[in-house]
């Protein structure tokens, strides 16, 4: 497992509290679960900037269509600039070769005494004079085409790669395994802290579950993506000592207070040790029945997503799962 000493030192130094006045209830809720709330709810939601680029994206994607087409006009432009290139060039040709015609002819017509030759010299010189300007123009043409065609391809490309951008930030926001990772390490302290000055008032409920409200966002996000993927999940979270010490009579462990948990018919924490007295843990369901093995869909579910939500199963029991997994 990677190590992130020096991040989570960092993180408990600068991330902000979340809701410190707007959640009164919580006033006495520990620095530490402060802390993994928000690293949690920074994992489990889109950063700022992804937000604002899913606004952007349907403008984004309008211009790459629009620059598409005003690339194709470009093209065209400068297929119909060359096309005129290519005319002018033969017109040229056809000038040179008049020209040089009319020059013989005048030549042979000095020696025969007939001046009348000299004025088809001049109209082809003039016509040559013509069709090479006509041939100037038309390169001007093109060169301006041609890139006014490669400047429109460019910002086509980039208005491209503008798109592909932004969905690569969007599709990569919505979970940050490094914030889980994060909140993963400085879960046995929040269990310690949370310990210390654990309350009822600590607990709220989610869907009919009680547990500590530094989980509850994360766990909710969990059921209802669970429930999205057809595992609709259940269970039980928090119980008071008392309750803890029933069960230790129930589930027939040895002794109330120091015998182990694996010692008993159902494994049961030593009272004072289970993180279900400070709302930490879930005893999760499915269908209706506690998760007792792991090959069924609801184990294998959790398996491989429940980390994204910062829980953790205890090895020995397929239903408990917890921010330690103990
Ligand atoms: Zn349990």
């Amino acid at each position: 497992m990677r190590k992130f000493p020096a991040v989570a030192a960092a993180v408990l130094a600068t991330v902000p509290f979340v809701g410190v006045t707007a959640q009164p209830a919580s006033a006495a809720q520990p620095a530490t679960a402060k802390t993994w709330s928000a690293l949690m709810y920074n994992s489990l939601n889109p950063s700022p900037e992804a937000i604002k680029l899913r606004t952007m994206l349907p403008v984004m994607r309008r211009t790459v269509i629009d620059r598409r087409n005003a690339l194709a006009q470009a093209v065209r432009a400068q297929g119909a600039a060359q096309a005129a290139v290519a005319a002018a060039t033969s017109g040229t040709r056809l000038a040179t070769k008049r020209y040089a015609a009319a020059t013989v002819a005048r030549d042979a017509a000095k020696k025969a005494d007939r001046p009348k030759a000299n004025a088809t010299v001049k109209l082809r010189h003039t016509q040559l004079g013509q069709s090479v300007t006509a041939l100037r123009v038309a390169q001007t043409g093109l060169r301006n085409t041609t890139a006014k065609a490669t400047a429109a391809n460019d910002a086509w490309h980039a208005a491209t790669v503008a798109v592909r951008n932004a969905e690569q930030k969007i599709a990569a926001s919505g979970y940050d395994p490094t914030a889980a990772a994060q909140a993963a390490k400085i879960s046995a302290q929040v269990v310690t802290d949370t310990r210390a000055g654990f309350t009822i008032d600590d607990t709220t409920q989610i869907y009919g579950i009680t547990i500590n409200k530094t989980i509850a966002y994360a766990f909710q996000r969990m059921l209802d993506d669970a429930a999205h993927d057809g595992v609709p999940l259940s269970g039980g979270g928090f119980r008071t000592k008392e309750r803890q010490i029933e069960l230790r009579v129930i589930n027939g462990c040895p002794d109330i207070w120091t015998a182990p948990a694996s010692s008993c018919r159902v494994p049961t924490a030593i009272p004072g040790r289970s993180l279900h007295e400070i709302g930490l843990a879930i005893d999760l369901t499915y269908g209706g029945k506690t998760i007792g093995s792991r090959d069924g869909v609801a184990f294998k579910w959790l398996a491989a997503n429940a980390a994204r939500y910062g829980l953790v199963n205890l090895p020995s029991e397929p239903w408990h799962w917890s921010i330690t997994g103990s």
